[in-house]
């Protein structure tokens, strides 16, 4: 399936944090652990473990926000997931995460998020294209596949479930401040037992109200109440759905809701036992709209070439078959028409590969 690499590729359910090269993350825990901070040992056990409950999961993203969580180091891993994104010929990102506040050391959400936009525009071995297309002066199509890499990418700011209502609308109104810098929407996650759904819907609303896409995780536990609530919501998108039920799929497919969906993160997790009673293959036989993403690469040591090679191995998807869902995914981004159209011409340069 050498053919997978080069293919271009949409990826829309990114955690930056959770997509930290292994070697970073790696090499700012020695660091810390030089420093009497952290105590190495014990950090390179719990990094280099590979399966993990959901609940691991989350302890482990409190291991690496204490590592990671300082501008310098937030500007430096933004510049490392978005190159090696598109040195796998992702075409357009949209990069979530949850934007920090660290008294301590300084950090607000907004110069959290500016570190952010600092990693984007320190990127030199590919182009990057961040700012909306109003406000830029090259949008143009010059991924060829061969040549110097292009990639698009747009951010969503997340909101932690651990967060009140007020530190939710405080991530909503940044995120309507920092649309002029490529910020297109608003993400729910955290761990899924935490915090309830009335705590953020207000902050949810008021950014759906503003024009802010919304995707949310939904469904990664089992929670009828929460799941049948936030399909109410008619979120632009929603994440996983791993825990429906007959219900929530009719009202799913009803509204034509695009799934994000995390294979590896699903089966290392838990969240689904197998792999051949994945969801993916009753949506995609429903010509439902959904888009193979990685979730946290770093953390689940994948690709989302690799999470692609999955499905074509698990679900039986020829070469043509696979590009087509590749590219159904321009239609569940968040970008501008003016960007979906430069992904239509860049998807259909490619196609005579895929045919
Ligand atoms: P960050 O937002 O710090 O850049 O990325 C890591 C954060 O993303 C985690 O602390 C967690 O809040 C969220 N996250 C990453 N992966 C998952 C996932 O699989 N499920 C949920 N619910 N949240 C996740």
């Amino acid at each position: 399936m050498e053919w997978i690499h080069p293919m271009p590729k949409i990826e829309l359910h990114a955690h930056l944090n959770g997509s930290i090269r292994d070697t970073t993350l790696l090499e700012l825990a020695r660091v810390l652990g030089e420093k009497g901070v952290i105590v190495f040992s014990d950090v390179e056990d719990v990094i280099q473990k590979n399966d993990r409950s959901l609940d691991e999961v989350f302890k482990l993203f409190d291991l690496i926000h204490m590592i990671t969580t300082d501008h310098q180091t937030v500007t430096r891993i933004t510049r490392e997931v978005v190159e090696d994104f598109a040195l796998e010929n992702v075409v357009y990102l949209e990069l979530r995460t949850t934007p920090k506040r660290n008294d301590s050391i300084g950090m607000s959400k907004r110069s959290y998020m500016e570190a952010v936009i600092k990693g984007l525009r320190s990127i030199s071995e590919v182009d990057v294209e961040f700012l909306p297309a109003s406000n830029s002066q090259n949008v143009h199509n010059s991924c060829d596949g061969v040549g110097r890499k292009k990639i698009y990418v747009r951010l969503l700011l997340s909101i932690d479930r651990r967060e009140t209502t007020e530190s939710a609308m405080e991530t909503v109104k940044l995120a309507l401040e920092m649309r002029n810098v490529g910020v297109v929407g608003i993400d729910l996650s955290g761990n899924p037992l935490v915090g309830e759904w009335s705590t953020f819907l207000p902050a949810l609303q008021f950014a759906k109200d503003n024009d802010l896409y919304i995707t949310l995780h939904c469904g990664e536990v089992p929670n009828p109440k929460e799941i049948q609530a936030m399909l109410d919501f008619k979120p632009h998108r929603v994440g996983h759905a791993c825990f429906f039920k007959d219900q929530d799929w009719e009202k799913l497919k009803s509204f034509r809701i695009p799934v994000e969906i995390c294979l590896s993160s699903n089966i290392i997790t838990k969240s689904i036992s197998s792999i051949d009673i994945h969801h993916f293959a009753d949506l995609y036989k429903a010509k439902h709209p959904l888009i193979i993403c990685t979730d946290d690469f770093g953390v689940f040591s994948t690709t989302l070439s690799n999470e692609y090679s999955l499905a074509v191995r698990s679900f039986g998807l020829g070469k043509r078959e696979t590009f087509a869902l590749a590219k159904s995914g321009i239609d569940a981004t968040f970008a501008e028409d003016e960007v979906k159209q430069q992904l239509g011409l860049i998807f259909d340069s490619a196609s005579p590969e895929y045919v």
